[in-house]
């Protein structure tokens, strides 16, 4: 494929092999961008981002809108593709592509929905004769990094508010996986997206990723990704607006009064789903000594049902994860836990990329599986006495970005929302819930700011003031 600079495709000779993780098979190639690139599609975003603040609002929301539709029409080739490059099932794949489509339509409303408010003057002694507001206008160029987990929609959680807010956008999606956002950069041309406007550039994060976080020209860079390079981007950036959706070890606590299946349900769909490959994966589980033991022999009969195989395969239920080298961390990582004390209940091998289903017991605190973020389909649990114990062994942390517990007690339940450090709180819900629209972002080293559209169209926005002198 060929990567989009300025809304024109361009070709190099040197390129970066995109492969499917389920085999090593080469699913295709992509340009290796460098310096040049980056600086090309910049200047051209300087005269694309003058074009976006021209365009009516309901010529912002009608390209959003025609995106969505684009979208599900390529439904069965986008989802073809992203089982291939991210190796995650076809149901999870179509599953991408249909929330994405959606997520374009909603941003198509918001679209119309940027305005500001009157402010009052009068409220201020001195100020009597002053009337005036305050309005949002577009930040100018929009810089996106994505990983690459769920390259569609993370890419458009980024492109689809900085649109709506009326902006330029240049994105690097990851290099293991950019062929989904290249075909949607594709798909906002057809939609209408002026030219300069839209760039997506593929090369190593270290050189076209680090050039973009860079440049002063961008104004606010939206990075989602580990926290190690959000670290790095965040010393790199300069004097920039920064937008940063790092990692997570989230957890869900299981009280004594919780409604068992529904909580075996959602530790399952949200441990294992994507190989637990995403950000708000349910990685550490803290249940209540009453109901320990139901909870974990229930847990262990639905993860055997789990089918690992060929993401291709409609059988199939888990895929692999992203490579070789994960999968050997992955299974390193449930080892280190065991000599330290856990018991493996269930899985614990792999072959090649494919990382059984994991759940371990007894997970000491000291283990990385306790402390750092899996990104693999491994569940660490533990039994506590009470909700208090929980809620300290959750805000154990360096991360917060969501957490949940299932409980039928109120007070419980409102003790846990207030005392978590996170982003995100779910009741009677796992951690991995998100709607696009609602303010999505972590606490502690989990992130900077928030997504979810409208909030993501407020970060991507300037806030100007205008105020009139009336006195005669
Ligand atoms: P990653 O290694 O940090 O890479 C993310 C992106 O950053 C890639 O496009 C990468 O390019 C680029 N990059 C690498 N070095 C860079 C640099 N020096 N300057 C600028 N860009 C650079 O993350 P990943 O392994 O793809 O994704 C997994 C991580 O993402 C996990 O930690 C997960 O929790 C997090 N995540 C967070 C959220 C959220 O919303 N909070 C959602 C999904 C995933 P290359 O691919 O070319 O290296």
């Amino acid at each position: 494929m060929e990567m989009i600079v300025g809304g024109k495709r361009v070709k190099k000779e040197k390129t970066l092999k995109v492969c499917n993780p389920y085999n090593g098979e080469i699913v295709d190639e992509v340009p290796q961008g460098e310096f040049p690139d980056v600086d090309k599609a910049i200047s051209l975003a300087d005269e694309g981002r003058k074009i976006m603040k021209e365009l009516p609002i309901y010529k912002r929301s009608d390209i959003l809108y025609n995106t969505g539709v684009l979208l599900e029409k390529n439904e069965k080739s986008l989802t073809e593709i992203l089982v291939k490059e991210v190796g995650k099932t076809k149901k999870e794949a179509k599953g991408e592509v249909l929330r994405t489509a959606k997520l374009f339509k909603y941003a198509s409303e918001e679209a119309k929905r940027v305005h500001g408010e009157t402010l009052p003057f009068s409220s201020l002694e001195g100020s009597e004769n002053k009337i005036g507001y305050y309005t949002l206008e577009p930040i100018g160029i929009v810089g996106a990094i994505t990983p690459f987990n769920v390259p569609l929609s993370l890419a458009a959680h980024k492109v689809a508010p900085a649109i709506a807010a009326g902006n330029a956008v240049v994105i690097k999606p990851a290099t293991q996986t950019p062929l989904n956002t290249i075909i949607l950069g594709e798909l906002l041309l057809e939609a209408g997206m002026p030219e300069k406007a839209i760039s997506v550039l593929t090369g190593r994060g270290s050189i076209v990723g680090n050039a973009l976080v860079k440049d002063p020209r961008i104004r606010f860079l939206s990075f989602t990704g580990s926290v190690e390079t959000g670290e790095n981007i965040s010393r790199n950036a300069g004097m920039k607006k920064l937008g940063l959706e790092l990692g997570s070890n989230s957890a869900l606590i299981v009280a004594d009064s919780a409604n068992i299946d529904k909580a075996v349900k959602s530790t399952v769909s949200g441990g294992f789903s994507l190989a637990g490959q995403v950000c708000i994966s349910v990685q550490r589980v803290f249940v209540h000594e009453k109901v320990y033991d139901e909870f974990v022999s229930k847990l262990i009969q639905k993860v055997k049902e789990i089918n690992i195989g060929d993401p291709m395969d409609d059988r199939t239920t888990m895929g692999p994860v992203i490579d070789e080298q994960n999968a050997i961390r992955i299974v390193e990582w449930f080892k280190e836990a065991e000599s330290k004390g856990a018991e493996i209940l269930t899985g614990g091998s792999r072959n090649y990329t494919l990382v059984e289903p994991t759940i371990l017991t007894n997970v000491p605190l000291e283990s990385n599986l306790m402390k750092n973020e899996l990104f693999g389909p491994g569940i660490a649990i533990r039994k506590i006495k009470n909700i208090e114990e929980a809620i300290i062994l959750t805000n154990n942390s360096v991360y917060g970005l969501q957490a949940g517990i299932f409980t039928q007690n109120v007070n419980e339940a409102f003790k846990v929302a207030k005392s978590i450090e996170a982003g995100g709180i779910m009741i009677n819900e796992g951690p991995r819930y998100r709607a696009d629209f609602m303010p999505y972002g972590g606490y502690k080293k989990s992130g900077l700011g928030r997504e979810g559209i409208r909030f993501a169209m407020e970060e991507m926005s300037e806030m100007k003031v205008v105020c009139f002198d009336i006195e005669e």
